[in-house]
């Protein structure tokens, strides 16, 4: 059965997978959703001891309906290779009571490498089917992680440049080493003076402008995207929902159909969904549980039933959870508003006019499968440390939101269910923050002695993508104000 793509906010005209993973967003600055989310109709227990690679498959099949399976496999097989660190990809491991999902062993320590890794692939081979002969100028607003991810992706990528912006003061200190020292003759990174939903406001801006996308197709150019607006990324972020439960059977955690939990420590509402959509495709999820840290407009909403981004932005430990305008949100939106585009577009348009919209208690009782809460960042650094003097694993500063928060809907719902908590990152990406959560001492000494401690605490060996860092000569020095992204793209491609 083909599966086919339309926009959240359109007339109802249907794309293919592979057109919307080559247009990234729709024309009318709708967000591209599939016409149906069809079930996984093999049983699960058949799925039982596959690979990931292979679950990857029967996830991405389902949706992607008009790419070859030869072209799907090869995707998959060169995305999901030895860049991770474990043949395993995503890991599930057991701390104390605790699942964690570990999504950070690709090539840049932080889940957004689970997609990135592969979108390369799927858009140059749906370039291909779809005879496209310009150049694909990948644009991307980052938190801080999915610039990276991307870079390396995309990284000397035939037919491909990739421009990334990010918020010049709000990402790690790691986050923009990585960023900066980036290799690739396609690749530039662009510090904005302002915080990531200017980034992202920008971008999607830029793809809106139609002026300029004249100019564009005139130089032989073309724009997409890497962020989770492009469904090219959501999708493959469904497998790992999947794996994670076919783990659990396995292991005799869990019986065939018994639900489980989740938790995803969220910003933009990208991996949160992806769960929900493997929920839709069979696996059995009683509840979403999203956690967000300071930037606790999702709490809200899922409290009141108001979205309201007119609050002050903080700038916190988990810095790519710093976001107050979750583009993915708008997928369930028009979910809850029964696939009606109309309805959809008022709210959108209101958030973009007022900073806020407000959802009927009919939408909102839609709703009962998400759970949302938060954790500042004192809770967060506590448990970060309690989780290490408990059993010595080591969280990140956005799992241990998720970890925080897990605990607060234990203690309020008394339920009991086996839960999966999403790891988005390796610690080492955060190593400041993580280790001075652990004991104050860490705190005078300078970046790379941090690492070598966490390194020795943690009982893991330094990952590649942070040696790779120490010595890096740093290579893109660009800087823009939020004001000026639209000239700096024209600028990079020398339009
Ligand atoms: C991007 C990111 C998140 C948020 O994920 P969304 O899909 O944007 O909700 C959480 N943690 C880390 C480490 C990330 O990089």
């Amino acid at each position: 059965m083909a599966v086919l793509y339309g926009s959240t906010r359109g007339n109802g005209e249907k794309i293919t997978a592979s057109m919307a993973i080559l247009k990234g967003l729709a024309e009318d600055g709708g967000l591209f959703v599939p016409d149906c989310i069809p079930a996984l109709d093999v049983p699960l227990k058949e799925l039982l001891g596959k690979s990931y690679q292979e679950i990857a498959y029967q996830v991405m099949s389902r949706l992607l309906t008009d790419f070859t399976e030869e072209e799907l496999k090869n995707c998959i097989n060169k995305a999901y290779d030895s860049k991770f660190d474990t043949p395993e990809i995503a890991p599930l491991v057991k701390k104390g009571n605790s699942y964690y999902l570990e999504l950070f062993h690709g090539s840049t320590i932080a889940f957004k490498d689970m997609a990135l890794s592969i979108l390369p692939h799927l858009l140059t081979t749906a370039a291909k089917k779809n005879g496209v002969t310009n150049e694909i100028v990948i644009l991307t607003a980052t938190s801080g992680d999915t610039g990276k991810a991307a870079m390396a992706g995309f990284a000397d990528v035939p037919g491909t440049r990739i421009i990334v912006f990010y918020p010049k003061d709000g990402v790690s200190p790691v986050q923009e080493k990585q960023m900066l020292t980036q290799k690739g003759e396609n690749t530039s990174v662009v510090g904005i003076y302002g915080n990531f939903d200017d980034a992202q406001t920008g971008v999607k801006n830029i793809f809106n402008d139609k002026e300029m996308k004249e100019k564009l197709t005139g130089a032989g150019f073309q724009f997409s995207s890497a962020n989770s607006i492009n469904i090219g990324r959501l999708v493959p972020q469904i497998a790992y929902y999947v794996y994670a439960y076919l783990k659990l059977m396995e292991s005799g955690e869990i019986q065939e159909d018994e639900q489980i939990n989740v938790v995803v420590p969220t910003g933009n509402f990208g991996n949160i969904l992806a769960a929900y959509y493997a929920k839709e495709m069979g696996i059995p999820i009683a509840r979403f549980i999203c956690a967000s840290n300071e930037n606790k407009v999702l709490y809200d909403f899922f409290q009141t039933g108001c979205y309201d981004r007119n609050r002050d932005f903080h700038l916190t430990n988990s810095p790519s959870m710093d976001i107050l305008i979750s583009s993915n949100l708008e997928r369930l939106i028009y979910k809850i508003a029964g696939n009606d585009t109309e309805k959809n577009r008022t709210l959108m348009e209101q958030l973009s006019k007022e900073g806020k919209y407000e959802i009927t208690e009919e939408m909102k009782e839609k709703l009962q499968e998400f759970y949302g809460n938060y954790a500042d960042e004192e809770e967060t650094a506590k448990t970060i440390q309690q989780v290490y003097e408990e059993t010595g694993y080591v969280l990140d500063t956005h799992t241990a939101v998720g970890k925080a928060v897990y605990e607060k809907y234990k203690k309020e719902t008394q339920d009991d269910k086996k839960t999966v908590i999403a790891s988005t990152a390796s610690p080492f990406k955060f190593t400041r923050s993580v280790m001075t959560a652990i004991d104050k001492k860490y705190e005078g000494m300078e970046d790379f002695q941090l690492v070598d401690e966490l390194a020795e605490l943690a009982k893991i060996p330094v990952p590649q993508a942070i040696e790779e860092i120490r010595t890096a000569k740093v290579r893109h020095n660009r800087t823009a104000q939020v004001s000026q992204m639209a000239e700096t793209v024209m600028e990079i491609l020398g339009i």
